[in-house]
């Protein structure tokens, strides 16, 4: 099995190659399939099984180059977390040009705005930061049609459930979500039960 089997586009590919990504990994070949396919989906899998890049090649390949507005948004527990995830999104996207922001606490908010008015496909942030990015006007949520929920039950232990919900009630329901954690505790799955909409559920 190789990475030409999916329906992704040449710029992917030549992205994936020059990363040394051969084959699709376990979770990677459950994901991208479903995901590429408009499904929700949770994903119960580890750091290292390569889960990044499992819901990344996915939204790089659905996102519209033409479209200024973000598209899609990943949430994420830590500032580290969240700038190797815009890491990895851009080296996939790199020949599709794609513009990722990454926003989050104690960095200056003036430049994540003015990142932010500039075109960007996909934001990755902490939930206190992209909150107040929605509150003060800086992050246009209208054309968010994915949303990934990265590292949740680590998003629940740093006591993030009620800014994670804030976030989702504020986004559109007429949208495509993946929630990602490596372990199932009962505030991931009521987390999965009120805002994921018939999800396939993958373990790896
Ligand atoms: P992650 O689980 O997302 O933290 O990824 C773990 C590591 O696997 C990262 O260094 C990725 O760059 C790498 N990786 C992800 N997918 C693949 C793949 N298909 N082939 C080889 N390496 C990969």
């Amino acid at each position: 099995v190789s990475f030409d089997q999916y329906p992704l586009s040449p710029e992917i590919l030549k992205a994936l190659q020059l990363l040394n990504y051969d084959k699709p990994t376990n979770v990677q070949k459950q994901v991208i399939p479903l995901f590429l396919a408009q499904k929700d989906v949770i994903v119960k899998s580890q750091t290292g099984s390569g889960k990044t890049a499992a819901f990344a090649i996915p939204l790089c390949q659905m996102v519209d180059w033409e479209e200024n507005k973000p598209q899609a948004l990943i949430i994420t527990p830590t500032r580290e977390l969240a700038i190797q995830v815009k890491e990895d999104l851009f080296h996939i996207g790199r020949f599709k040009r794609l513009k990722i922001a990454a926003v989050y606490g104690k960095s200056p908010f003036y430049y994540q705005e003015k990142e932010l008015k500039q075109k960007t496909h996909i934001v990755v942030g902490t939930p206190g930061r992209l909150i107040d990015h929605f509150q003060k006007g800086t992050l246009d949520t209208s054309c968010i049609k994915y949303l990934v929920i990265d590292e949740a039950d680590e998003l629940m232990n740093m006591g993030f459930l009620e800014q994670t919900e804030t976030i989702l009630g504020s986004l559109s329901a007429d949208r495509v979500t993946a929630l990602l954690s490596a372990t199932m505790p009962s505030d991931v799955r009521t987390l999965c039960d009120h805002y994921l909409r018939e999800p396939v559920y993958v373990e790896t």
